[in-house]
Protein backbone atom coordinates (compact mmCIF):
# COMPACT_ATOMS: atom_id res chain seq x y z
CA UNK A 1 0.00 0.00 0.00
CA UNK A 2 1.65 3.59 -0.74
CA UNK A 3 2.15 5.35 2.21
CA UNK A 4 0.16 8.46 0.75
CA UNK A 5 -3.05 6.40 1.66
CA UNK A 6 -1.90 4.64 4.46
CA UNK A 7 -3.50 7.04 6.95
CA UNK A 8 -6.81 7.25 4.60
CA UNK A 9 -8.97 5.60 7.74
CA UNK A 10 -7.90 8.45 9.88
CA UNK A 11 -9.08 11.06 7.58
CA UNK A 12 -12.15 9.67 7.05
CA UNK A 13 -12.78 9.37 10.45
CA UNK A 14 -12.12 12.53 11.28
CA UNK A 15 -13.46 14.36 8.70
CA UNK A 16 -16.75 12.48 9.92
CA UNK A 17 -16.63 13.55 13.26
CA UNK A 18 -16.43 17.13 12.09
CA UNK A 19 -19.05 17.00 9.36
CA UNK A 20 -21.54 15.67 12.79
CA UNK A 21 -20.00 18.31 14.99
CA UNK A 22 -18.80 15.73 17.43
CA UNK A 23 -15.34 15.98 16.74
CA UNK A 24 -13.47 16.30 20.31
CA UNK A 25 -10.14 17.99 21.16
CA UNK A 26 -8.33 19.13 24.09
CA UNK A 27 -8.70 22.52 26.14
CA UNK A 28 -5.90 23.39 28.09
CA UNK A 29 -6.96 25.22 31.44
CA UNK A 30 -5.29 26.06 34.89
CA UNK A 31 -6.89 26.28 37.91
CA UNK A 32 -7.40 29.13 39.75
CA UNK A 33 -8.46 29.78 43.28
CA UNK A 34 -11.13 27.36 45.05
CA UNK A 35 -13.35 25.92 42.24
CA UNK A 36 -12.60 28.00 39.24
CA UNK A 37 -10.39 27.51 36.07
CA UNK A 38 -8.84 30.04 33.19
CA UNK A 39 -8.15 29.63 29.68
CA UNK A 40 -5.75 32.26 29.91
CA UNK A 41 -8.14 34.97 28.85
CA UNK A 42 -10.94 34.16 31.57
CA UNK A 43 -11.86 33.03 34.60
CA UNK A 44 -14.80 30.45 34.41
CA UNK A 45 -16.59 28.44 37.60
CA UNK A 46 -15.90 25.17 37.16
CA UNK A 47 -19.19 23.04 37.37
CA UNK A 48 -17.33 19.84 35.61
CA UNK A 49 -14.53 19.08 37.92
CA UNK A 50 -14.37 15.57 40.11
CA UNK A 51 -13.06 17.19 42.76
CA UNK A 52 -16.23 17.00 44.92
CA UNK A 53 -14.70 18.12 48.14
CA UNK A 54 -11.43 20.27 47.01
CA UNK A 55 -8.74 17.63 48.64
CA UNK A 56 -6.62 18.05 44.95
CA UNK A 57 -6.13 21.19 46.64
CA UNK A 58 -5.82 20.58 50.51
CA UNK A 59 -2.58 21.10 52.08
CA UNK A 60 -2.36 18.12 53.56
CA UNK A 61 -2.66 16.33 50.38
CA UNK A 62 0.00 18.28 48.89
CA UNK A 63 2.07 18.45 51.86
CA UNK A 64 2.15 14.52 51.61
CA UNK A 65 2.77 14.22 48.08
CA UNK A 66 5.57 16.39 48.01
CA UNK A 67 7.08 14.13 51.19
CA UNK A 68 6.48 11.33 49.71
CA UNK A 69 8.13 12.38 46.84
CA UNK A 70 11.46 13.97 48.70
CA UNK A 71 11.82 10.67 50.29
CA UNK A 72 10.90 7.87 48.01
CA UNK A 73 11.79 9.86 44.38
CA UNK A 74 9.51 10.55 42.00
CA UNK A 75 8.68 7.23 40.37
CA UNK A 76 8.35 3.81 42.25
CA UNK A 77 11.07 2.11 39.58
CA UNK A 78 9.31 -1.11 39.25
CA UNK A 79 5.88 -2.78 38.78
CA UNK A 80 4.56 -4.01 42.02
CA UNK A 81 5.73 -7.60 42.00
CA UNK A 82 9.45 -7.00 41.07
CA UNK A 83 10.75 -4.15 43.59
CA UNK A 84 7.93 -1.50 43.27
CA UNK A 85 5.94 -2.25 46.20
CA UNK A 86 7.70 -0.19 48.78
CA UNK A 87 6.35 0.27 52.60
CA UNK A 88 4.43 3.32 51.40
CA UNK A 89 2.04 1.38 49.10
CA UNK A 90 1.90 -1.67 51.48
CA UNK A 91 0.58 0.36 54.55
CA UNK A 92 -1.93 2.32 51.83
CA UNK A 93 -3.20 -0.87 51.10
CA UNK A 94 -4.08 -1.85 54.80
CA UNK A 95 -5.24 1.71 55.48
CA UNK A 96 -7.14 1.56 52.95
CA UNK A 97 -9.05 -2.20 53.78
CA UNK A 98 -8.96 -0.68 58.01
CA UNK A 99 -10.72 2.30 56.67
CA UNK A 100 -13.45 0.97 54.42
CA UNK A 101 -14.07 -2.54 56.57
CA UNK A 102 -12.66 -5.05 54.35
CA UNK A 103 -10.81 -7.51 54.37
CA UNK A 104 -8.30 -6.69 51.55
CA UNK A 105 -7.69 -4.15 49.29
CA UNK A 106 -5.36 -3.88 46.23
CA UNK A 107 -4.15 -0.56 44.45
CA UNK A 108 -4.76 -0.30 40.99
CA UNK A 109 -3.40 2.69 38.36
CA UNK A 110 -6.39 3.93 37.58
CA UNK A 111 -10.22 3.15 37.59
CA UNK A 112 -10.11 2.65 33.88
CA UNK A 113 -7.58 0.29 34.00
CA UNK A 114 -8.65 -1.89 37.05
CA UNK A 115 -12.22 -2.16 35.74
CA UNK A 116 -10.93 -3.48 32.14
CA UNK A 117 -8.23 -5.51 33.62
CA UNK A 118 -10.37 -6.99 36.74
CA UNK A 119 -13.12 -8.34 34.70
CA UNK A 120 -11.54 -9.73 32.04
CA UNK A 121 -9.00 -11.72 34.50
CA UNK A 122 -12.05 -12.76 36.36
CA UNK A 123 -14.31 -13.70 33.40
CA UNK A 124 -13.67 -16.18 31.05
CA UNK A 125 -15.61 -17.11 27.60
CA UNK A 126 -17.87 -19.61 29.39
CA UNK A 127 -18.63 -17.05 31.85
CA UNK A 128 -21.90 -14.50 31.64
CA UNK A 129 -21.45 -10.71 31.99
CA UNK A 130 -25.40 -9.10 33.24
CA UNK A 131 -23.88 -5.12 33.38
CA UNK A 132 -26.50 -2.07 33.98
CA UNK A 133 -27.25 -0.66 30.38
CA UNK A 134 -25.44 2.13 31.76
CA UNK A 135 -22.57 1.03 32.57
CA UNK A 136 -19.16 2.90 32.23
CA UNK A 137 -16.99 2.93 29.08
CA UNK A 138 -14.11 0.64 31.58
CA UNK A 139 -16.36 -1.83 32.53
CA UNK A 140 -17.72 -2.41 29.18
CA UNK A 141 -13.72 -2.83 28.38
CA UNK A 142 -12.84 -5.37 30.42
CA UNK A 143 -16.35 -7.64 29.61
CA UNK A 144 -15.71 -7.68 26.31
CA UNK A 145 -11.60 -8.31 27.03
CA UNK A 146 -12.84 -11.69 28.98
CA UNK A 147 -14.28 -12.80 25.70
CA UNK A 148 -17.62 -13.87 28.14
CA UNK A 149 -21.17 -13.84 27.35
CA UNK A 150 -22.28 -10.37 27.44
CA UNK A 151 -26.03 -8.96 28.30
CA UNK A 152 -27.31 -6.12 29.75
CA UNK A 153 -30.19 -5.24 31.69
CA UNK A 154 -32.63 -2.21 31.77
CA UNK A 155 -31.12 0.45 33.64
CA UNK A 156 -31.36 0.29 37.32
CA UNK A 157 -34.39 -2.77 36.91
CA UNK A 158 -33.73 -5.15 39.60
CA UNK A 159 -36.84 -6.91 38.08
CA UNK A 160 -35.38 -7.32 34.56
CA UNK A 161 -31.69 -8.27 36.45
CA UNK A 162 -33.69 -11.33 37.87
CA UNK A 163 -35.36 -12.23 34.92
CA UNK A 164 -31.44 -12.34 33.27
CA UNK A 165 -30.48 -14.43 35.99
CA UNK A 166 -33.45 -16.76 36.23
CA UNK A 167 -32.57 -16.91 32.43
CA UNK A 168 -29.09 -17.67 32.94
CA UNK A 169 -29.62 -20.28 35.71
CA UNK A 170 -31.32 -22.75 33.00
CA UNK A 171 -28.31 -22.17 30.79
CA UNK A 172 -24.50 -23.83 31.13
CA UNK A 173 -22.25 -21.05 32.35
CA UNK A 174 -19.00 -21.53 33.85
CA UNK A 175 -19.72 -18.49 36.84
CA UNK A 176 -22.04 -14.88 36.31
CA UNK A 177 -21.03 -11.78 37.19
CA UNK A 178 -23.34 -8.69 37.73
CA UNK A 179 -22.08 -5.31 37.58
CA UNK A 180 -22.92 -1.86 37.82
CA UNK A 181 -22.61 1.28 39.59
CA UNK A 182 -23.74 2.29 42.44
CA UNK A 183 -24.29 6.13 41.52
CA UNK A 184 -24.33 6.47 37.35
CA UNK A 185 -21.76 9.30 35.80
CA UNK A 186 -24.33 10.78 33.66
CA UNK A 187 -27.44 11.22 35.21
CA UNK A 188 -26.38 10.96 39.05
CA UNK A 189 -28.99 8.52 40.00
CA UNK A 190 -28.47 5.84 41.99
CA UNK A 191 -28.82 1.92 41.80
CA UNK A 192 -30.67 -0.18 44.35
CA UNK A 193 -27.24 -2.20 45.81
CA UNK A 194 -29.14 -3.69 48.40
CA UNK A 195 -31.69 -5.82 46.62
CA UNK A 196 -29.00 -6.82 43.66
CA UNK A 197 -26.65 -7.63 46.39
CA UNK A 198 -29.75 -9.93 47.80
CA UNK A 199 -30.34 -11.07 44.10
CA UNK A 200 -27.04 -12.03 43.20
CA UNK A 201 -26.62 -13.68 46.29
CA UNK A 202 -29.83 -15.81 45.72
CA UNK A 203 -28.42 -16.93 42.41
CA UNK A 204 -24.82 -17.70 43.56
CA UNK A 205 -23.71 -14.86 41.11
CA UNK A 206 -20.53 -12.39 41.98
CA UNK A 207 -21.48 -8.59 42.20
CA UNK A 208 -18.84 -5.90 40.84
CA UNK A 209 -19.68 -2.45 42.35
CA UNK A 210 -18.58 0.44 40.81
CA UNK A 211 -18.53 3.25 43.39
CA UNK A 212 -16.32 5.96 41.51
CA UNK A 213 -18.57 8.63 42.25
CA UNK A 214 -19.48 7.70 45.71
CA UNK A 215 -16.47 6.99 47.54
CA UNK A 216 -15.62 10.32 49.76
CA UNK A 217 -19.17 12.09 48.70
CA UNK A 218 -21.79 9.41 50.17
CA UNK A 219 -22.10 7.03 52.88
CA UNK A 220 -21.58 6.74 56.44
CA UNK A 221 -17.77 8.79 56.85
CA UNK A 222 -17.76 9.18 53.02
CA UNK A 223 -17.10 5.73 52.75
CA UNK A 224 -19.45 4.71 49.63
CA UNK A 225 -22.58 3.92 48.42
CA UNK A 226 -21.91 0.15 49.64
CA UNK A 227 -20.98 0.73 53.10
CA UNK A 228 -22.41 -1.86 55.46
CA UNK A 229 -23.94 -3.54 52.65
CA UNK A 230 -23.91 -7.20 52.67
CA UNK A 231 -23.42 -9.51 49.59
CA UNK A 232 -20.87 -7.45 47.04
CA UNK A 233 -17.84 -8.95 46.35
CA UNK A 234 -16.06 -6.45 45.27
CA UNK A 235 -16.01 -2.48 45.53
CA UNK A 236 -14.38 -0.62 42.79
CA UNK A 237 -12.89 2.79 44.16
CA UNK A 238 -11.24 5.62 42.40
CA UNK A 239 -8.45 7.75 43.99
CA UNK A 240 -9.21 10.65 40.67
CA UNK A 241 -12.54 11.75 42.09
CA UNK A 242 -13.33 12.95 45.39
CA UNK A 243 -9.73 11.45 47.04
CA UNK A 244 -8.74 14.25 44.17
CA UNK A 245 -5.06 12.71 43.20
CA UNK A 246 -5.19 9.83 40.88
CA UNK A 247 -5.20 6.19 41.05
CA UNK A 248 -8.03 3.20 41.94
CA UNK A 249 -8.55 0.55 44.30
CA UNK A 250 -9.90 -2.97 44.49
CA UNK A 251 -11.88 -3.57 48.51
CA UNK A 252 -12.27 -7.72 48.17
CA UNK A 253 -11.35 -10.81 50.16
CA UNK A 254 -7.25 -11.62 50.59
CA UNK A 255 -8.30 -14.64 48.46
CA UNK A 256 -9.70 -12.72 45.62
CA UNK A 257 -6.29 -9.86 46.01
CA UNK A 258 -3.86 -13.08 45.81
CA UNK A 259 -6.17 -14.22 42.60
CA UNK A 260 -5.36 -10.82 41.29
CA UNK A 261 -1.59 -10.38 42.40
CA UNK A 262 -1.02 -13.80 40.48
CA UNK A 263 -3.28 -13.48 37.44
CA UNK A 264 -4.54 -9.84 36.24
CA UNK A 265 -2.24 -8.03 33.85
CA UNK A 266 -3.33 -4.58 34.43
CA UNK A 267 -2.09 -5.04 37.79
CA UNK A 268 0.98 -7.54 37.48
CA UNK A 269 2.50 -6.16 34.30
CA UNK A 270 2.64 -1.82 35.08
CA UNK A 271 5.06 0.63 36.99
CA UNK A 272 3.69 0.82 40.42
CA UNK A 273 1.68 4.11 41.12
CA UNK A 274 4.78 6.66 42.25
CA UNK A 275 5.65 8.11 45.82
CA UNK A 276 3.38 10.80 45.38
CA UNK A 277 0.49 9.64 44.46
CA UNK A 278 0.61 7.69 47.08
CA UNK A 279 1.00 10.35 49.44
CA UNK A 280 -1.83 12.25 47.93
CA UNK A 281 -4.20 9.22 48.05
CA UNK A 282 -2.74 8.52 52.04
CA UNK A 283 -3.47 12.04 52.91
CA UNK A 284 -6.88 12.17 51.28
CA UNK A 285 -7.75 8.56 53.04
CA UNK A 286 -6.64 10.36 56.53
CA UNK A 287 -9.08 13.12 55.35
CA UNK A 288 -12.32 11.76 54.34
CA UNK A 289 -13.78 10.26 57.51
CA UNK A 290 -14.00 13.53 59.17
CA UNK A 291 -14.94 15.53 56.58
CA UNK A 292 -19.04 15.93 57.52
CA UNK A 293 -18.75 19.55 57.15
CA UNK A 294 -17.70 19.79 53.92
CA UNK A 295 -19.98 16.41 52.45
CA UNK A 296 -23.36 18.76 54.47
CA UNK A 297 -21.87 21.92 52.50
CA UNK A 298 -22.10 19.53 49.18
CA UNK A 299 -25.78 18.76 49.99
CA UNK A 300 -26.37 21.99 50.35
CA UNK A 301 -25.23 22.74 47.20
CA UNK A 302 -27.16 20.12 45.51
CA UNK A 303 -30.60 21.15 46.77
CA UNK A 304 -29.88 25.18 46.15
CA UNK A 305 -28.89 23.50 42.32
CA UNK A 306 -31.49 21.01 41.96
CA UNK A 307 -34.48 23.75 43.24
CA UNK A 308 -33.09 26.31 40.62
CA UNK A 309 -32.52 24.07 37.71
CA UNK A 310 -36.13 22.67 38.06
CA UNK A 311 -37.48 26.36 39.15
CA UNK A 312 -35.92 27.75 35.58
CA UNK A 313 -37.85 24.90 33.60
CA UNK A 314 -35.63 21.61 33.06
CA UNK A 315 -35.19 18.66 33.94
CA UNK A 316 -32.75 17.12 36.22
CA UNK A 317 -34.25 13.29 35.51
CA UNK A 318 -33.07 10.64 38.48
CA UNK A 319 -30.86 12.85 39.91
CA UNK A 320 -29.64 12.25 43.18
CA UNK A 321 -26.55 13.51 43.88
CA UNK A 322 -23.93 16.11 42.66
CA UNK A 323 -24.15 14.98 39.52
CA UNK A 324 -27.21 16.65 37.81
CA UNK A 325 -27.59 16.90 34.23
CA UNK A 326 -29.93 19.66 33.06
CA UNK A 327 -31.94 18.04 30.23
CA UNK A 328 -32.16 20.06 27.09
CA UNK A 329 -33.18 17.08 24.58
CA UNK A 330 -31.69 19.06 21.13
CA UNK A 331 -28.03 18.78 20.73
CA UNK A 332 -27.93 22.13 18.60
CA UNK A 333 -29.90 24.00 21.84
CA UNK A 334 -27.45 21.94 24.66
CA UNK A 335 -24.63 23.09 22.75
CA UNK A 336 -25.87 27.31 22.48
CA UNK A 337 -26.57 26.73 26.26
CA UNK A 338 -22.81 25.60 27.10
CA UNK A 339 -21.78 28.49 24.56
CA UNK A 340 -23.63 30.63 26.87
CA UNK A 341 -23.03 29.58 29.96
CA UNK A 342 -19.38 29.98 28.91
CA UNK A 343 -20.02 33.49 27.92
CA UNK A 344 -21.55 34.16 32.00
CA UNK A 345 -18.67 32.89 33.37
CA UNK A 346 -19.42 29.08 34.19
CA UNK A 347 -17.60 25.84 32.89
CA UNK A 348 -20.80 23.24 32.11
CA UNK A 349 -20.26 21.07 29.60
CA UNK A 350 -22.35 19.50 26.86
CA UNK A 351 -23.13 15.92 26.96
CA UNK A 352 -24.91 14.14 23.67
CA UNK A 353 -25.39 11.27 21.97
CA UNK A 354 -23.94 8.72 21.93
CA UNK A 355 -22.71 9.43 24.78
CA UNK A 356 -26.09 9.76 26.36
CA UNK A 357 -29.30 8.49 24.32
CA UNK A 358 -30.92 10.59 21.49
CA UNK A 359 -32.74 13.18 22.35
CA UNK A 360 -31.41 13.48 25.73
CA UNK A 361 -28.50 16.00 25.19
CA UNK A 362 -27.73 17.09 28.14
CA UNK A 363 -25.21 20.31 30.24
CA UNK A 364 -24.03 18.01 32.86
CA UNK A 365 -22.94 19.78 36.03
CA UNK A 366 -20.73 18.42 38.85
CA UNK A 367 -21.06 20.13 42.52
CA UNK A 368 -18.24 20.96 44.68
CA UNK A 369 -18.17 21.78 48.29
CA UNK A 370 -15.69 24.13 46.90
CA UNK A 371 -17.95 26.33 45.57
CA UNK A 372 -19.61 29.36 46.96
CA UNK A 373 -23.44 29.50 47.00
CA UNK A 374 -23.30 33.09 45.04
CA UNK A 375 -21.63 30.74 42.31
CA UNK A 376 -24.34 28.39 42.44
CA UNK A 377 -27.44 31.23 42.85
CA UNK A 378 -25.36 33.27 40.12
CA UNK A 379 -25.65 30.23 37.78
CA UNK A 380 -29.25 29.74 38.73
CA UNK A 381 -29.57 33.51 37.46
CA UNK A 382 -27.82 32.89 34.12
CA UNK A 383 -29.83 29.53 33.38
CA UNK A 384 -33.15 31.75 33.68
CA UNK A 385 -32.26 34.54 31.79
CA UNK A 386 -30.82 31.73 28.82
CA UNK A 387 -35.24 31.57 28.56
CA UNK A 388 -35.70 35.23 27.46
CA UNK A 389 -31.85 35.10 25.32
C1 LIG B 1 -14.27 7.91 36.29
C2 LIG B 1 -14.80 6.54 36.32
C3 LIG B 1 -13.95 5.46 36.20
C4 LIG B 1 -12.49 5.61 35.87
O1 LIG B 1 -11.76 5.99 36.95
P1 LIG B 1 -10.32 6.68 36.71
O2 LIG B 1 -9.63 6.48 38.00
O3 LIG B 1 -10.61 8.09 36.37
O4 LIG B 1 -9.67 5.95 35.60
C5 LIG B 1 -14.47 4.20 36.35
N1 LIG B 1 -15.80 4.02 36.58
C6 LIG B 1 -16.65 5.06 36.67
C7 LIG B 1 -18.07 4.80 36.92
C8 LIG B 1 -16.18 6.35 36.55
O5 LIG B 1 -17.02 7.37 36.59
Amino acid sequence: MASSTKDQFIDEALSKRRKEHRFRNLTPFEPVGKAKITDGNRELVNFSSNDYLGLSKHHKVIARSKKYAEKYGAGATASRLISGTYSIHDELEQNLSDTFGWESALVFNSGFQANSTIISTLADRHSLILADNLSHNSLLQGSLASRATFRRFAHNSVDDLEAHLQKASGEDFSRIFVITESLFSMDGDRSDIEAIAKLTDTYNAWLFVDDAHAVGVWGEKGLGLTAGIEGIDMVLGTCGKAFGGFGAFLLCSSKMKNYLINFCPGFIYTTALPPAVIGAIQASLDLIPGMEPERERLREHIKIMQEGISEAGFEIGDSESQIIPIIVGEEVETLQLADYLEQQGFLATAIRPPTVPKGSARIRITLSSQHTKTEITEFITALNDWNEY
